[in-house]
């Protein structure tokens, strides 16, 4: 098996394997973070130990709304804004966190009177706006579970999602309801109640059952193991799965965000993932507010220009965003446009898809801070590995385990994945490129794959949760992301992570983005192909081609793409991550599978 050590074109050194210089913190910046001395942390930590951090229920248990809203009530952070939500048409909408709890109780009591029970699912297909937080919190208050649904998801997505999740009830608006659930609510037999937020025949009018309902409501009595949340994975690499959550997760939710996005109350926060989406629901909206930030909401769709703004006159301190939209911004510039006030900020992360290490060292100059990557899934529902406030930034590296958290990359068998003998596998040395693994145990771990246990059961193997993630581990304990296994090339005798190409062209100056896949050769077994997509201001001819081969030969070596196209336009998730599968089924003219979170019209 190759151990991919040898085909490190970037150069392996002990430290890391980018090539890129670590960033330091300063002693300032050391000593403000929520996290100082990360190895002490982690050999004190306890989750058990943890736990004290929770409220928990006035009558024991957990309830995840209760820890994000209600256990604020009573202190002085009920008067601080929970929410403050940008609208598209530029007003600005606050909701403070006694104002949250009263709406989320209103709409708790709305379920109960339209007959939904504990533990039914509801699905929340909704845009960025208040009637979402409410609709969320509201629902996991009365017990039930809250299947989150990307808005800008097509009837048959949404119609999949339900299905999966016989869900009992959506929320929604009347123009979603009649675009994306009318044409298949004959295919979800458990739909029993649908709940519109702006009125309508189509369902039950929330406006006027929220008004006439008791703002006053005992919250159902959850424990830390009953389901909370079931998220669906992003489809990158085939069919959504459906990820069950406990209400016990929010331990973890808090506690992470307190580690990996240093925040704590009193930040202006700003998550740009959608809630639609793990990132957005474990990051945007419960953590902050477990911790008494006020969290910012922006109705639109991504805009540079706008964003700068927002972090401006927002006063964001933490920003949580995603490589897609940061290389987009690096693709405006080096500097942010003239006049933009950053000083806020303190601190600047990001999380989805492979961070290249240009960008880390780009926030540097034009944020004023590196960015730091974090590394999670849907399935882990928080954080687990993550460059930290106070800790040296290695560009290129996603960081070290969080505090809590054993991770380590294993020895991989003859299709890629970990290799399973007799039910036990082993650790892959460091540098060697392993499959990324877990030991279970933190709360917010999956429960399950609903509907698909056999499924989930396949994750496990000698005691650790296999993420399919590959990964390199430096001496340090900092780790590198190779590629998902379903992606990475085998060329020639060599292990090719397409991260590492991708990051490489990137450095170039006329690339924007690049998408890199291995295309079938009866010599080489397969061979690296890019494409690519321009910076403004660069022409698409066959110098530059000629240009970028060259370029990435030098610094690549073996395996160097040996092919590069140009285009327009890379597929995305609409959680944002570049979907290598459907660039390579193109390109084969292969089936492109299922593409129902495909970014694109609605
Ligand atoms: P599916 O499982 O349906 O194919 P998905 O894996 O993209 O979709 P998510 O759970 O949203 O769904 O994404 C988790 C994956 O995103 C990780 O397994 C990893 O491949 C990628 N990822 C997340 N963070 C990072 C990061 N910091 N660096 C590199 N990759 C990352
Ligand atoms: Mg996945």
């Amino acid at each position: 098996m190759n151990n991919m050590t040898e085909t490190n074109a970037a150069g392996v050194s002990a430290g890391g394997f980018s090539g890129w210089a670590p960033i330091e913190k300063s002693s300032s910046q050391r000593s403000q973070a929520n996290i100082i001395d990360y190895d002490r942390v982690c050999r004190e930590f306890s989750w058990d130990a943890a736990r004290s951090q929770l409220s928990g229920l006035p009558n024991g248990g957990v309830n995840i709304a209760w820890e994000a809203v209600d256990r604020h009530l009573g202190s002085p952070t009920a008067g601080v804004v929970a929410l403050r939500w940008l609208r598209a048409d530029g007003q600005v909408v606050e909701y403070t966190y006694a104002a949250l709890a009263a709406a989320t109780n209103r709409f708790a009591n709305v379920l109960r009177d339209n007959g939904m029970r504990v533990g039914d699912r509801v699905g929340v297909l909704l845009g960025r706006t208040p009637e979402l937080y409410i609709a969320v919190l509201g629902a996991l208050k009365a017990g039930c579970v809250v299947s989150p649904l990307f808005s800008a998801f097509g009837p048959e997505p949404v119609r999949q999602r339900l299905a999966i999740a016989e869900a009992a009830a959506v929320v929604t608006t009347a123009a979603l309801y009649r675009r994306k659930i009318a044409p298949i609510r004959e295919e979800v037999p458990t739909l029993r109640t649908v709940l519109l937020t702006d009125g309508g025949p189509d369902g039950v009018d929330l406006p006027a059952a929220m008004a006439a309902a008791d703002d006053h409501c005992a919250p159902a009595p959850t424990g830390p193991e009953d389901p909370a949340l079931l998220h669906f994975t992003s489809g990158t690499t085939g069919k959504p799965k459906g990820a069950l959550h406990v209400h016990g997760a929010v331990l973890a939710h808090r506690i992470t965000a307190g580690y990996a996005l240093d925040l704590r109350a009193g930040d202006v926060f700003w998550c740009t993932a959608d809630p639609g989406w793990v990132t957005g629901m474990s990051y945007g909206v419960i953590a902050p507010l477990c911790l008494g930030a006020t969290v910012i909401s922006d109705e639109s769709e991504f805009d540079a220009k706008r964003w700068y703004r927002i972090l401006d006159e927002q006063r964001v301190s933490v920003w949580y965003t995603a490589p897609t939209a940061l290389r987009m911004l690096m693709r405006m510039g080096d500097r942010p446009p003239d006049g933009t006030d950053l000083s806020a900020l303190r601190f600047v992360t990001s999380v989805g898809e492979p961070l290249n290490p240009e960008v880390v060292v780009w926030g540097e100059h034009a944020l004023g801070h590196p960015v730091h990557d974090n590394w999670w899934q849907t399935e882990t529902g928080a954080i687990m590995i993550a460059n930290l406030a106070a800790t040296q930034v290695r560009p290129g590296s996603m960081g070290r385990p969080l505090p809590g958290i054993e991770a380590t990359t294993l020895r991989r068998g003859p299709d890629g994945r970990a290799a399973v003998t007799d039910g036990a596998v082993t650790s892959a040395e460091p540098s060697e490129v392993g499959e990324l693994a877990l030991r279970p145990g933190w709360p917010s771990m999956f429960r399950t794959y609903w509907g698909e246990p056999h499924r989930y059961a396949q994750c496990f193997a000698g005691g650790w949760y296999l993420s399919g993630d590959l990964a390199r581990r430096d001496t340090d304990g900092y780790y590198w992301f190779v590629g998902r296994a379903d992606d990475v090339i085998k060329s020639a005798g060599h292990l090719v992570g397409p991260f590492e190409v991708e990051s490489t062209l990137l450095e170039h100056p006329a690339v924007a983005e690049a998408g890199v896949i291995g295309t079938p050769d009866p010599v080489a077994g397969e061979l690296v192909k890019a494409f690519v997509l321009l910076r403004p201001g660069y022409e698409a001819t066959e110098e530059l081609r000629a240009d970028l081969l060259a370029f990435s030969r030098k610094a690549l070596g073996a395996v160097a793409p040996k092919t590069i196209e140009f285009t327009a336009a890379l597929p995305h998730t609409r959680s944002g991550k570049v979907m290598r599968r459907l660039l390579k089924a193109r390109e084969l003219d292969l089936p492109e599978g299922d593409v129902s979170t495909l970014e694109g019209p609605s």
